[in-house]
């Protein structure tokens, strides 16, 4: 079954010619941006929705967001229903890195460009890719846990094989962790990725280290939502707290956890910036614009031109100056009344 979200249109205008000759267009006339999602899962992809799709429609666009369940095959049906429906620009947030190059195909056969959004699409000739560091992200997670404790048996609980952006998070990670690894001060019990970037495998996988009786010191967890569900093993074996970890995505959930003290730190990614400016991109292109970017990313086949914004890491020492300053979100959901 197509899990359709948010099918929003704007009540259509009639096309006529006002007395001061101003023309109003009409909803066909409009720009009509299709945004395709992988998953609504985790808790930002409901603020990209929603964030890209009130840019879109002030920069006098149409758009339509759908979500393909996690599932590439479904994502490959939206978007032939949207092509179908005349879209101008896709963009997307790739199920699978590699075999959402066939979308790609599709789209450029009828002239539509196709934006890479937050996860790079690989080897096609992808338009644009507009993500945060994600090597950074990685960077930070390892880092804030080192800062923690640079000694003993780390595990590494990765987001999915199938995104690009799991890849560059365990790179960014390992960036920091090999030379401790070399110098034999940290060993790597566990290093796995998790399927659908899904929270109950996380917490399965945590269980098995666990369970293995392998003492864990600390655990790098690639967002979130894996945090939540190692956390969930740590918790059951009463180490929930004692056990520095890492996160991602700055989830509601996971601030909370920071406070509490069962959870290191997150990275907080301004959404915001990321949907205004992709839904500035694809309005360009609409309008048949093109765009430079300084920064150009391999993806396999082409060099992307791309737009890489900055992560920020939290700790319970900076949750104010950062995701509450910038209402992300509120000081009465962390903290309660
Ligand atoms: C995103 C993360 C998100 C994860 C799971 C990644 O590609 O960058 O923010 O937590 O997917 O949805």
């Amino acid at each position: 079954a197509l899990f359709l979200v948010g099918c929003t249109s704007q009540p259509s205008q009639v096309n006529k010619e006002v007395d001061d000759g101003i023309k109003l267009t009409s909803d066909e006339e409009k720009p009509y941006i299709g945004f395709v999602l992988d998953t609504l899962q985790d808790e930002r992809w409901y603020r990209d929705k929603e964030l890209f799709e009130e840019k879109v429609k002030e920069l006098g666009g149409n758009v339509k967001t759908l979500a393909a369940n996690g599932s590439d095959q479904i994502q490959i049906s939206l978007v032939e229903l949207l092509i179908e429906e005349g879209v101008d620009i896709l963009v997307i947030v790739p199920t699978n890195a590699e075999t959402t190059s066939e979308i790609v195909k599709m789209a450029h056969e009828k002239d539509v460009k196709v934006i890479s959004y937050d996860r790079l699409i690989r080897n096609a000739d992808v338009d644009h890719y507009i993500s945060f560091d994600n090597e950074k992200v990685g960077e930070l997670q390892a880092t804030g846990i080192i800062e923690e404790i640079s000694e003993g048996n780390f595990a590494y609980i990765g987001g999915a094989e199938t995104d690009n952006n799991a890849i560059l998070l365990r790179q960014g990670s390992m960036n920091i962790l090999q030379p401790l690894i070399d110098e034999g001060k940290i060993n790597l019990v566990f290093d796995r990725y998790t399927e659908d970037w899904n929270p109950i495998i996380a917490k399965e996988n945590m269980q098995d280290v666990l369970r293995n009786g392998e003492k864990v010191d600390a655990v790098i967890a690639a967002n979130d939502g894996t945090a939540g569900g190692a956390i969930e093993a740590l918790s059951d074996q009463g180490l929930a707290g004692s056990v520095p970890i890492s996160g991602q995505d700055a989830e509601l959930s996971a601030i909370k956890r920071i406070v509490d003290g069962t959870q290191s730190m997150t990275v907080y990614k301004p959404i915001h910036l990321l949907a205004e400016q992709a839904a500035e991109i694809a309005i360009k292109y609409a309008n048949g614009e093109s765009i430079s970017t300084e920064t150009n990313i391999d993806n396999g086949k082409i060099n992307v031109p791309a737009t890489l914004l900055e992560p920020i890491i939290v700790t319970k020492d900076n949750i104010d100056e950062t995701i509450i300053k910038d209402g992300y979100l509120t000081s009465e959901e962390i903290y309660g009344q």
